[in-house]
């Protein structure tokens, strides 16, 4: 686990450790998640009011946490792989196991967006939808944001096979993160996301990828593909990246 802890926001970066598992949390939508564990502490130390993660569906829409709904949402109820808010002392989070959390923090709006961009996600351009939607919203302007990767897979384990690519025929650019060695192919999912946030106006230097370990070969992780591997993946939890601003 490890906070980063900026004057104005703050990020809850998880790992395999808080034992987050589908089979318990997908049944937490009609309760008060702050008072569950793991959550308790987490929220407790990020001085959180409220949480919410959506139920992810590897898509690119996602959701907007206002003062006219805050109080009606319910957490992991909603379909969607992105939330928005400008609320203070709100978790906004996602829950991934290989996928790669994305988060953006807007230095001039203050305002804060998280992603969970899976290939498929990133295919379907959500965390450019997630970008289109802040600026819809609160007028920022992407040249503003801080932007922090979370764990992923990454291009060490991130085999794919020889059609993958038919999936990015609209990035051309695509190309730059599929990278061969011998007869196998691997995906570099947190370049390509880099390779859209670049073009929708993000400086180079903020994008801050030094909490972007691999979940594949680095076991404080939990790790669909490993756990795959490994025979069952329906043991495999998730990690939790949350963030909020003060
Ligand atoms: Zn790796």
């Amino acid at each position: 686990m490890i906070i980063h802890s900026a004057p104005q926001y703050q990020i809850y970066f998880g790992d395999a450790k808080d034992q987050m598992f589908p089979d318990e949390y997908q049944n937490w939508n009609n309760s008060n998640i702050l008072s569950r564990l793991p959550i308790q502490p987490i929220a407790q130390r990020l001085h959180l009011g409220a949480l919410f993660f959506l139920h992810q569906v590897h898509g690119a829409n996602g959701m907007v946490i206002s003062p006219t709904n805050i109080d009606a949402v319910r957490p992991l109820k909603y379909d969607g792989d992105f939330l928005i808010t400008q609320e203070l002392n709100v978790g906004i989070g996602v829950l991934t196991a290989d996928c790669l959390p994305v988060i953006i923090y807007d230095r001039k709006k203050h305002v804060i967006g998280i992603a969970h961009a899976g290939w498929r996600g990133a295919a379907l351009g959500v965390v450019i939808e997630m970008i289109n939607r802040m600026k819809q919203e609160y007028a920022v302007s992407p040249s503003d944001f801080t932007i922090f990767f979370g764990p992923s897979a990454k291009q060490c384990c991130y085999q794919v096979d020889s059609q993958f690519e038919v999936h990015f025929e609209t990035y051309p650019y695509a190309q730059k993160a599929l990278l061969a060695n011998g007869n196998a192919l691997f995906f570099d999912l947190p370049f390509f996301i880099e390779l859209q946030l670049l073009r929708e106006g993000v400086a180079q230097d903020a994008i801050r990828k030094e909490y972007n370990s691999c979940t594949i070969c680095d076991t404080r992780f939990h790790s669909h593909r490993r756990g795959v591997r490994h025979g069952d993946p329906t043991i495999v939890g998730r990690q939790m990246t949350v963030v909020t601003i003060k």
